[in-house]
């Protein structure tokens, strides 16, 4: 168990610039690569476009149900990061190690390639499945089309865990999160006729009073979930553009708003209260003024929340295997609220902060990456 196999698969992946909006083919290929070096063949789930691939690797018998171990590929950009060295170029300094994607999430994935030969070297009873996503960072887009392309292939999997950093503690919940774009299209004029006219801004503004009101709402009479630091779902503009000058109507505006659920409540649900708005109230009364007034809703982010039962034999596992006591639910999103849409049980255990994450200069602790890989020792030996 190596630290030093851990740290140069690790630079392999932090040198490929696989930013969400790149694609990760070129990373993809070096982990093909990296496993048939091992024996192991490995699966593509392609992106529509054919820029980006999931990948998919299957340790073990595959008609057997096993466990996933997930992790995404793609990072957050460096732009506009005050680094002070090449994001790309795997850095030590003292006991931690920096770049882009160290902690989130390569890291892990760089644990569970160093861990494949231990997995092979005694045969396991059941099987380990690699799953390496892309597009996690801008909505957790790939994994479905990646569990549905696990599924045909291998068992339905006892269940999943998750790589995200949670400092190695175990994590069983996390919040869901649905986001609209809505651009509100009014018709220009000069103000001192604005009856006439329609105030694109002024019905964004009714807008995002509305999702205030809604946030007040659910923070008053919310249902209380009281492992989150916020135990209850909310709701949040976080834009609002338009109009260029006093004098003038505004003729478009735009505004992107969000909510985020803990698993008794539906994002879907709440956001119709907006939606209903937008369309069946200030809409009418728009095109009253001008028929060719419009109202565009964009569902923009919609992945759901992870709220596995603390006596599930994952979160029985993952505790022992971890050493732990206790489970968390963190604030952020993982793609666990996908594998849990599916029905594969799923907890997160990673190394490292979530503090560090999409930070210049991101870097993890070493010891916190031996941790990890230690953690898939045991998971291993579980397996046998
Ligand atoms: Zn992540």
């Amino acid at each position: 168990m190596s630290e030093a196999d851990i740290l140069a698969i690790l630079a392999r992946l932090i040198a490929h610039d696989t930013t969400s909006r790149n694609s990760n083919l070129d990373l993809v290929a070096e982990v093909e690569a990296m496993l048939a070096v091992n024996g192991v063949s490995s699966r593509r789930v392609p992106s529509e476009d054919g820029t980006k691939a999931s990948l998919i690797a299957t340790i073990g018998p595959a008609h057997v149900p096993g466990i996933v171990l997930s992790a995404h590929v793609d990072t957050v950009p460096v732009d506009g990061q005050a680094w002070t060295g090449d994001p790309f170029t795997l850095r030590r300094h003292g006991e931690r190690v920096l770049g882009r994607g160290v902690t989130d999430m390569k890291g892990f994935a760089a644990v569970c390639l160093a861990a494949v030969p231990e997995m092979l070297a005694k045969p396991l009873s059941r099987p380990l499945h690699i799953c390496l996503s892309y597009d996690e960072e801008v909505g957790c887009l790939a994994t479905p089309a990646l569990i549905e392309a696990l599924l045909q292939d291998v068992a339905r999997p006892l269940a999943c865990i998750v790589g995200e950093p949670t400092g190695m503690g175990v994590v069983i919940g996390h919040k869901g999160k649905r986001a609209l774009d809505i651009v509100v299209e009014g018709t220009p004029g000069h103000s001192s006729l604005a009856p006439r006219f329609v105030n694109a801004v002024e019905y964004a503004a009714r807008l995002g009073s509305a999702v205030q009101l809604l946030a007040r709402r659910l923070e008053r009479e919310g249902t209380r979930d009281a492992l989150y630091d916020v135990p209850h779902s909310t709701a949040h503009v976080g834009s609002l553009h338009g109009g260029s000058a006093l004098n003038m109507v505004p003729e478009r505006a735009t505004l992107a708003l969000e909510v985020r659920v803990i698993a008794a409540d539906d994002a879907r649900a709440l956001l119709r209260e907006i939606e209903d708005l937008a369309m069946d109230v200030l809409l009418p009364e728009m095109q009253a003024v001008a028929p060719g007034a419009r109202i565009k809703i964009t569902s923009t982010i919609d992945y759901p929340p992870l709220d596995t039962p603390e006596d599930s034999d994952i979160v029985g596992l993952a505790k022992r295997l971890a050493g732990r006591n206790s489970v968390s639910k963190v604030a952020y999103g993982t793609e666990g609220g996908r594998y849990s849409a599916a029905a594969i049980p799923t907890v997160v255990v990673g190394p490292g902060s979530i503090a560090d994450a999409h930070q210049p200069d991101e870097s993890i602790a070493i010891a916190e990456l031996v941790s990890s890989r230690a953690f898939i020792s045991r998971l291993i030996a579980d397996c046998r």
